[in-house]
């Protein structure tokens, strides 16, 4: 049975398109010249993050997804990682920019960015909206943050609690009622 729960607003839809733009910004300056930029969503709580983000760089993208196991349904992160499904296309010499929902112990962008690494990009960075510094596990810093958060269980903008509450426009974090 599930635990009833609400949603608090943690950071406002506008903060994020504002956040973004200063992002893309940045992007945009690194990879200067770039013939194609592959940009690569990890599937499934980058979608929102990766479309909003896409239409603000103005260089020439290709968009791809990998998806890896994560939390499955539960609120833990599982450590070991294993890519469940991989890019449709090659990345071989081109520049390819990885889009991130959460750092939190850092074992998924991590072992993705390897993984990713071990087919010879030319540049390879990472992007995440979010980042828990205070879960860390893993020596692994995103080349680019949206926000740091503090450890909290996070919905909204793509990212689910079970499945649910992807489409919130906002990022909201999970607090139970039955909690005294
Ligand atoms: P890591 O491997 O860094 O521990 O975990 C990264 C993945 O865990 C993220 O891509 C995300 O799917 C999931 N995750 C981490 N923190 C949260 C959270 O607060 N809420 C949800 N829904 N998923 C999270």
């Amino acid at each position: 049975m599930s635990r009833p729960y609400v949603i608090d607003q943690m950071i406002s839809a506008k903060s994020i398109a504002a956040r973004i733009e200063a992002l893309a910004h940045d992007i945009h300056a690194a990879f200067e010249g770039t013939d194609k930029l592959v940009v690569v969503g990890l599937l499934r709580g980058s979608f929102v993050f990766i479309a909003d983000l896409v239409r603000e760089l103005d260089l020439p993208v290709e968009v791809d997804f990998i998806e890896a196991s994560s939390y499955g349904d539960g609120m833990e992160s599982s450590r070991e990682v294993r890519i469940l499904k991989d890019l449709r296309g090659t990345i071989e010499g081109r520049d390819v920019l990885i889009v991130e929902d959460i750092v939190d112990t850092g074992h998924t962008l991590s072992h993705v960015t390897d993984y990713l690494r071990s087919r010879h990009p030319a540049r390879l960075k990472t992007i995440a909206l979010l980042d828990k510094p205070a879960r860390r596990e893993v020596d692994f810093r995103a080349d680019w943050t949206g926000f740091e958060i503090p450890d909290a269980f996070v919905v909204g903008y793509g990212i689910d609690f079970a499945q649910r509450n992807r489409n919130l426009p906002y990022i909201g974090q999970v607090r139970f009622t039955d909690e005294a």
